[in-house]
């Protein structure tokens, strides 16, 4: 009983009292989850590697070691993978993955119905993610997160709690125990890589070069001697990568926008992105061209 041990997102559960005090639920459970929905696409964030071009049997061990033995896989248009998970444990497991036997990707469920994220605020420490999950169940939130808040020790858990809810629209507040939370649409800040400075990936998946956040040149930004305003590496403006007026963090802004509403993955986002500048960048051609033949025409009467 009440035997603590750390699991993977390093806090801590009570073990023992899952499985004496709550055996019948965990049955039943069961029994739900052979009716859920437990496929999970995966899709290699690099272009240069996708499952398609990988030892099968390479890529059987990675998921064996990643979340233990899967039901089947699949291949999938496009290089990702279907995985068929055993149980919603395993599902979950699949879905917060961010590499594959070193090969950076995105995961999401087969099905096609809509989820949305939302954030709340205040969730004191001593409730448990598994805690919530059993207590949301009810508001149909399918994936709850406490997120992470990094300081000079690390990382440290905060009390903002991120719910995934299997709903086209967001219930404005939920009801813990007896006390009423606020949820507000998650959009989290984009990305960025502490090594390479870049958006879109995270440091542990990064193939650039080291940049200081300061100045751009290859050494820590803690051992960065530049005074004053220093120089982005994103842009070259006169600012550090962190200034939220530069143009790439805009840039990246906008493409994570378009990923939450599209509910799409980062890569289709930046293509999203790219097919609305170029439609935007036409309209002012032709409208460029629509003042020019005005003009023109102006002059031409007043001959
Ligand atoms: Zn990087
Ligand atoms: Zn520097
Ligand atoms: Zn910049």
């Amino acid at each position: 009983m009440g035997s603590k041990r750390k699991n993977d997102s390093g806090g801590e559960r009570e073990e023992g009292w899952h499985e004496s005090g709550k055996k019948n639920k965990r049955e039943s459970k069961e029994v739900e989850d052979k009716k859920e929905e437990l496929g999970v696409i995966i899709k290699s964030k690099t272009k240069d590697k996708n499952f398609s071009n990988v030892n099968p049997l390479k890529v059987a061990e990675w998921i064996k070691v990643a979340v233990g033995r899967v039901k089947a896989v699949k291949r999938v248009n496009g290089g990702g993978l279907l995985i068929e998970c055993m149980s919603k444990t395993q599902r979950k497991k699949m879905l917060w993955l961010e590499e594959l036997g070193q090969i950076p990707i995105e995961s999401y469920m087969r099905q096609e119905k809509k989820i949305c994220k939302g954030v709340m605020y205040g969730v004191m420490m001593d409730i448990t993610v598994e805690e919530l999950e059993e207590e949301l169940e009810k508001d149909q939130v399918v994936e709850v997160r406490r997120i992470g808040k990094r300081d000079e020790k690390g990382e440290v858990q905060s009390t903002m709690v991120v719910l995934t809810f299997e709903l086209e629209n967001m219930p404005e507040q939920v009801i813990i125990g007896f006390q009423r939370f606020r949820v507000n649409e998650y959009r989290p800040s984009p990305i960025r890589c502490y090594k390479c400075q870049l958006f879109g990936h995270m440091a542990g998946s990064c193939r650039g070069k080291r940049r200081c956040a300061k100045c751009g040149r290859d050494h820590e930004f803690r051992d960065c001697d530049v005074k004053g305003q220093g120089k982005c590496c994103n842009c070259g403006g006169e600012h550090s990568t962190t200034f939220k007026g530069c143009v790439e963090q805009i840039k990246a802004k906008e493409i994570q926008r378009i990923k939450f509403e599209e509910k799409t993955l980062y890569a289709s986002a930046v293509k999203s992105y790219k097919e609305q500048m170029e439609k935007k960048i036409q309209r002012e051609k032709v409208q460029m061209n629509l003042r020019q033949e005005k003009a023109i025409k102006s002059m031409t009467k007043s001959d």
